[in-house]
């Protein structure tokens, strides 16, 4: 009984301490962050530079990380990258993540999994872009932590239909390669680097416990394996536990350092986005 009353309170302290953190945490991004933000804070703000959109997807991530890990990294890297520009003199809105990415054959027939096609993506963008634009606001950053959202061609139609609106994307888990931050040389999907990144900003909704080792069945036809073509994966023949790449040895230490390596980049892109009239000024 007493064991009971002793784990019972270390629990609460917990949850107490835990809930603490969160609240600190969105009370101190909440100048960016618009899901928490106040009208009466933003209408002092004489003139907002650009819109960060996170995207991400809703499917499962091996078996330990969560349903929407790909929003909630590029949220959590949204929040840092904005409260960095700030101090800058650039102003950013991260707009609230949107979950919705395009998946493969063998995924959907898992539960939960949510397709969401390139026209239902273009529609969300387009209502985004047409809201904002009355705003005065007329640059976009999409931060996109799912590699099967490809948002090329839409930005293309968006630049016709809207040329005074200008949209750039970036993949926060691409643009520095891995090698000298992870151990692992084949990580995809839900593997070290992605779990390590999740251990750094979340490690509360990361459970290793669950954690399967990622192994993966490569394709039958060279070509696709050295990309000479491309064709979607079959999730259920390709995995086991959906992850691609082992994650056991994902540390957050490891997520931090990489992460330490790319904020700066995409700061930077920022403030110069921000303050550069167009592209080629
Ligand atoms: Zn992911």
């Amino acid at each position: 009984m007493r064991d009971l009353m002793l784990v019972l309170r270390s629990t609460r302290r917990e949850l107490q301490a835990y809930n603490l953190k969160q609240i600190n945490q969105i009370q101190m991004y909440s100048k960016y962050d618009i899901t928490t933000a106040k009208w009466g804070n933003v209408s002092k703000v004489k003139q907002y530079h650009l819109a960060i959109l996170p995207w991400g997807s809703t499917e499962p991530h091996n078996r330990h990380l969560p349903y929407c890990t790909d929003m909630l990294t590029v949220q959590a890297i949204a929040f840092e990258v904005a409260e960095a520009a700030a101090k800058q003199g650039v102003n950013v809105m991260v707009l609230p993540g949107i979950p919705l990415g395009s998946q493969n054959p063998g995924q959907i027939q898992l539960p939960f999994c949510i397709h969401a096609t390139q026209q239902t993506q273009m529609c969300v963008l387009r209502d985004v872009v047409n809201s904002l634009k009355h705003q005065g606001i007329n640059k976009l950053l999409i931060m996109s932590g799912h590699g099967g959202n490809i948002f090329k061609g839409m930005i293309r139609d968006l630049a016709m239909e809207e040329p005074s609106f200008t949209i750039c994307h970036n993949e926060w888990f691409a643009f520095i390669p891995r090698a000298g931050f992870f151990e692992e040389k084949d990580d995809d999907h839900a593997g070290e680097q992605e779990t390590s990144v999740m251990l750094h900003y979340y490690p509360e909704l990361v459970d290793m416990k669950l954690a399967g080792e990622g192994k993966f069945k490569r394709f039958a036809i060279e070509g696709l394996n050295k990309k000479v073509a491309w064709a979607p994966r079959d999730w259920a023949k390709t995995t086991q536990d959906t992850g691609v790449g082992n994650p056991l040895k994902a540390t957050a230490a490891k997520g931090a350092a990489y992460m330490k390596a790319v904020l700066p980049q995409i700061v930077k892109f920022v403030v110069d986005f921000a303050k550069k009239k167009d592209l080629y000024d």
